[in-house]
């Protein structure tokens, strides 16, 4: 008797030691499409890693071990310096290892971008927070190519395989981790209201700077680039951690932010007092020069949120296939299964936005490519991130109580969920952004007509709700009241066309009607009647 009570029945076992990319068909699916066979196996390896319990274990502890400031250290010498658990190290330096920092730019492999994002996606599985390091690194390239000579010093670094934590000068690194400076007390979205100071010094291009910052991720990152107001005005600098003479640069970390989620990374308030920085580009240009790092940390928010809801839906639908209530399993009884098809259809639309617009950063060279991912991007950073939150609190749902307790994980995604869509241009940031594209790049909006247009005839609901989004452009005066719903009707056209034109008919119907038709039903698990079935197969974890 007392041995039944012990007896844990009808739980579903750990999902772990798998293949978190061979498991993800719509992923291995649009890195095919988009790049090639070759470059599945090598994401696939990452797969195998990020799914390994080893790796899930080290995802835990870097986020119950929290890290901590040490101001000083034991004689009030000043040191700044951020201590992580030893599990922070390991996820972070094999993220670095997997080229999943800025590794792609300096690759000759016309798919590094689409490698480098189904890798960052796969290893996300193992925790999110480490992925902010490795996100600004990656987004730094394409601001520091502004000046040639800092470009030169830096991107191999960034660039490297090596993770060589510590603060150290750059020229004693094999590699080193970027972040960024833009938020401050008075405000994060309006940079422009920045009131950091910077004064050039008598060597040219070299300036102090003056402030604090609000928000600035990954204190222990070796090189920042921030803004910062000089005489012509917002300016970005990039501003190392450890001057060349191995001295600290001084920048004062007054305390780390206790956060809904991303526990495991920490984010700082800064104060900066004859901060010692150089121009990155013109005074004045800041924003312009900043863009480029914002535009491709957007991406990654993109590609974390896409990841996060591939986690939340695996181990939904593992779980759903190895529980029963009612005598039968969940995963055979309809209206679970139309939960989870709901998720897979929301999890399989992100991911072939996601990879299609990381198929974009690699052919960088087009015209329309360059012109869809200027429209393209605030496009997906609006819509799917502000639809993770939803879809990850319904996949923890599927576990029941189970989902709600610490040990299954899911907490962890949950708190998670809201963040991408709040860094990088929150919602209504993004969603205004897409107008001034519409406004002032016309380029940007041929580029998805013609993205679009590519399923044209593929599914009449699809073919409306594009018609209606073009009908809707031409009353400006209700633009940016409605800038939400435009952005939101644009980017669901771009998932539509996609899956009309690649995923599997019981998918790209679901997905048409309730996103694109008119049979949505408020919340997930509310799709028509249909062969339901097939998507539940296709997303689980075998
Ligand atoms: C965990 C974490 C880590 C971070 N790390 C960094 C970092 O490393 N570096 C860094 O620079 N920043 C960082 N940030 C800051 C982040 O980028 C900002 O919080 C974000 O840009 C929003 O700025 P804000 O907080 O000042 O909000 P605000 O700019 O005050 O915005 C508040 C709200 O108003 C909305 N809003 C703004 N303008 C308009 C408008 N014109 N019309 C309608 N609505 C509008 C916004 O969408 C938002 O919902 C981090 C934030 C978090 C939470």
């Amino acid at each position: 008797m007392v041995d039944d009570i012990r007896a844990a029945t009808n739980q579903a076992p750990p999902l772990l030691d798998y293949n978190v990319v061979s498991a993800d068909v719509a992923l291995v699916e649009a890195v095919t499409r988009h790049a090639s066979t070759d470059t599945v196996e090598q994401v696939a390896e990452i797969g195998a890693a990020a799914g390994s319990a080893e790796a899930r274990e080290h995802g835990l502890l870097a986020n119950r071990h929290e890290p901590r400031l040490t101001p000083y250290d034991r004689y009030g010498n000043r040191i700044d310096e951020v201590e992580f658990h030893p599990s922070w190290h390991w996820l972070l330096g094999r993220a670095v290892g997997h080229g999943l920092a800025a590794t792609p730019w300096t690759q000759d492999d016309p798919h590094a971008h689409v490698r480098r994002a189904a890798g960052f996606m796969a290893w996300s599985h193992t925790e999110p927070g480490h992925g902010c390091p490795v996100s600004m690194t990656y987004a730094a390239v394409p601001a520091l190519r502004t000046d040639d000579a800092l470009a030169k010093e830096w991107t191999p670094k960034l660039a490297s395989t090596s993770y060589e934590p510590g603060l150290r000068p750059v020229a004693d690194k094999a590699g080193a981790l970027a972040g960024m400076g833009m938020t401050e007390k008075q405000g994060g979205s309006d940079v422009r209201a920045n009131v950091t100071t910077a004064t050039a010094t008598a060597s040219d291009g070299e300036y102090t700077l003056d402030g604090h910052k609000w928000f600035t991720s990954a204190p222990m990152n070796d090189v920042f680039l921030v803004l910062a107001q000089a005489t012509d005005g917002v300016t970005c600098f990039l501003v190392p951690r450890v001057l060349a003479d191995g001295t600290r640069n001084r920048i004062d970390v007054v305390r780390l932010k206790d956060k809904l989620g991303n526990r495991s990374n920490a984010s700082s308030e800064l104060e900066l007092r004859g901060t010692w920085a150089q121009r990155l580009g013109d005074e004045g240009r800041g924003i312009r020069t900043i863009i480029e790092m914002v535009a491709a940390t957007r991406l990654d928010c993109v590609l974390g949120s896409t990841s996060l809801m591939r986690r939340a839906l695996a181990e939904a639908s593992w779980h759903v296939a190895h529980r029963s209530a009612f005598g039968g399993l969940l995963s055979e009884k309809p209206l679970m299964q139309n939960v989870i098809a709901d998720l897979a259809v929301e999890s399989e639309a992100a991911t072939a936005l996601a990879v299609r617009l990381a198929a974009a950063v690699d052919a960088d060279n087009d015209p329309h490519e360059t012109a869809l991912r200027r429209i393209a991007l605030p496009l997906a950073k609006y819509w799917i991130c502000k639809r993770t939150p939803a879809m990850v609190a319904e996949a923890l749902e599927c576990l029941g109580g189970n989902g709600y307790v610490e040990e299954s994980g899911m907490p962890l995604l949950f708190r998670e969920s809201p963040l991408n869509s709040i860094w990088e241009g929150s919602g209504n940031v993004n969603a205004l952004d897409v107008l001034r594209a519409l406004s002032r790049e016309p380029e940007a909006l041929n580029a998805w007509i013609v993205e679009v247009g590519k399923a044209s005839g593929g599914d009449p609901r699809l073919d409306r709700a594009i018609q209606h989004v073009l009908e809707s452009l031409a009353d400006a005066s209700t633009l940016e009241v409605g800038a939400r719903r435009l952005a939101g009707r644009m980017a669901a056209c771009l998932q539509g066309a996609l899956l009309v034109q690649h995923a599997p008919a019981p998918v790209s119907d679901a997905f048409c009607a309730t996103r694109l038709g008119t049979e949505y039903g408020g919340t997930f698990g509310t799709l028509p009647a249909g062969d339901l079935q097939s998507i539940v197969e296709r997303t689980t974890p075998q």
